[in-house]
């Protein structure tokens, strides 16, 4: 998969792509990132990739130019799905990573001071945000969905079951995990965990897969018996 993000700090990128399962996949060539500065497309003398908004009101607007001169560029070898991240797009989650996980290119637009020119949504083909708050820059949100889209491409996870079993993949969080030592501190691995038994352990694990999320995420559960309603044994 080739990931281009499109920012006017690159240096940003480098901070995650350098470690664990981004900077392996990488560098087994299942993951390709380039960080293109928006800088780079500018025509002034300033270089600037910001101006003050028509109709007044504070800080400054993303200027479209520079902004969709990257675009093109960074689709002029391999087209791809532009992504704006802003806190007004679709919210994020493992469905949305699961789907982008599949595509060939993608090109992640990250804003900056009051937000963009509205124009440039014109060349953008989804937009996504990462939560209901307001970060100062799209390049944290554009490094979660890259990290959560990564390790959903086959061969990035040493495991390849291991992404199949984590929370929200089939609509349930995670059961508890435990490794050695078997008691710490007084507290001891639930046994069943040490039995060797599969099936008690699957069975322990579904159970509390079901009882930690109708605790602690009940829209997810909700969601998980109308998807699997008539569906269990
Ligand atoms: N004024 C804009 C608004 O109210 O929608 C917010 C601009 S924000 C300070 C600057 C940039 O950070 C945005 O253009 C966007 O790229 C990014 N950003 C901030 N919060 C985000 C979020 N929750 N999800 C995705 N991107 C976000």
């Amino acid at each position: 998969m080739y990931i281009d993000i499109l920012t006017i700090f690159p240096e940003m990128v480098k901070l995650v792509t350098g470690w664990g399962i981004l900077k392996r996949a990488i560098e087994g060539g299942l993951l390709h990132v380039r960080a293109i500065n928006i800088r780079d497309f500018t025509m002034d003398r300033h270089r600037s990739t910001d101006d003050a908004p028509y109709g007044g009101g504070p800080g400054m607007v993303m200027k479209p130019e520079p902004v969709v001169k990257a675009i093109e560029y960074a689709k002029s070898e391999q087209e791809g799905k532009v992504i704006l991240l802003t806190p007004q797009g679709e919210r994020f989650t493992q469905a949305k990573a699961q789907a982008l996980s599949k595509q060939m290119h993608l090109i992640m637009v990250c804003g900056r001071y009051e937000g963009i020119d509205e124009r440039i949504r014109y060349f953008v083909d989804e937009e996504l945000s990462i939560g209901d708050y307001v970060l100062s820059g799209g390049e944290l949100p554009a490094l979660v969905v890259i990290d959560a889209v990564a390790r959903l491409i086959p061969g990035v996870l040493g495991n390849e079951a291991s992404a199949g079993e984590e929370s929200f993949t089939q609509d349930l969080l995670e059961y508890p995990q435990y490794t050695r030592p078997p008691v710490f501190r007084n507290l001891p691995v639930p046994e069943v965990l040490l039995s060797g038994h599969h099936e008690k352990i699957q069975q322990w694990r579904k159970g509390m897969s079901l009882q930690r999320t109708q605790k602690r995420h009940p829209a997810l559960y909700q969601q998980y018996l109308r998807h699997h309603q008539g569906k269990e044994e």
